[in-house]
């Protein structure tokens, strides 16, 4: 089977004349977990809003052979295009096992649908496990901790068989112990999937990167490996005054960009 690609030829985004995506240009090949980066505002968010249908651009954007611009949000998720959003979305009431059993629908043969289903499908079983939460199948989604919360929301794209995820800020108020879970996870899924991570948290991207693209004012300022990236003076430049990573819920003290980018250890 062939491999998996991402391409994105000269995506631009307008909102009422304001220019957020300025002409993108982005190649993601199988297997890469790509962390996607740059100031508030850059355009990360519309990025993958465009990705997924979720926004109008222009430009070409083409998922392993097939033109996902111009197509439905739902067509683009059966092309194997999943994502998660910058706030949790679940429901409540349902347990963990029956958001997975949902996101399968979406992907489910018809034919399979109207088979009668005895006990857990080993698809669902082996989201559960990859994801950890085997022994959380019957709980509601409503009361996991916030980091099940998140594993979750990434095992529902699993379910639906997605191919390429793309993650907006996924540890995000995780503690420590959370974030290296989410870590080993994201490694386990990109073995032989695509994962394209927006994340702020410049420590967790130094630990698990395998390539980082800086986005600025709606372009790519830079492309590379952390090391790369973090020695370009463009990218320095970008940060300057900005303060990364974004303040968000937790206990970490907000960095300022010179310890961020100069590598400090910690
Ligand atoms: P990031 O995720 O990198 O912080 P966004 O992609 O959310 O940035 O936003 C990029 C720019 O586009 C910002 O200036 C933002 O205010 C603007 N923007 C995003 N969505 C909309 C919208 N629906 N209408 C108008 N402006 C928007
Ligand atoms: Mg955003």
């Amino acid at each position: 089977m062939a491999e998996d690609y991402l391409q994105l030829d000269d995506v631009r985004v307008s909102f009422d004349g304001f220019v957020a995506l300025a002409g993108v240009d982005l190649t993601v090949l199988q297997s890469d977990l790509r962390f996607l980066i740059g100031p508030n505002g850059a355009g990360k968010t519309t990025l993958i809003d465009a990705i997924t249908g979720l926004t109008a651009s222009t430009g070409l954007i083409d998922f392993s052979g097939n033109r996902l611009d111009g197509r439905r949000v739902a067509q683009i998720a059966r092309l194997g295009v999943g994502r998660t959003f910058q706030t949790a979305s679940l429901f409540e009431e349902l347990t963990v096992l029956q958001h997975l059993d949902i996101a399968a629908g979406s992907a489910r043969r018809p034919l399979s649908l109207l088979r009668r289903r005895r006990g857990l499908p080993s698809e669902l079983g082996e989201v559960l496990e990859l994801i950890g939460l085997t022994d959380r199948a019957a709980t509601p989604a409503g009361v996991l901790p916030h980091g099940e919360k998140r594993w979750l929301e990434i095992g529902m794209l699993l379910a639906q068989r997605s191919r390429l995820l793309l993650l907006d800020e996924p540890v995000a108020g995780m503690s420590a112990a959370e974030k290296e879970r989410t870590g080993a996870l994201l490694q386990r899924i990109a073995e032989d999937r695509s994962v394209i991570i927006v994340e702020h948290d410049m420590d967790f991207m130094r630990a698990y990167a395998k390539s980082v693209s800086v986005l600025a004012r709606g372009r790519v300022l830079a492309e590379g490996t952390v090391a790369e990236v973090q020695a370009n003076p463009e990218v320095q430049q970008a940060y300057l005054g900005t303060p990364i990573p974004e303040p968000v819920e937790g206990p970490e003290p907000v960095e300022g960009p010179d310890q961020v980018l100069a590598g400090r250890e910690a």
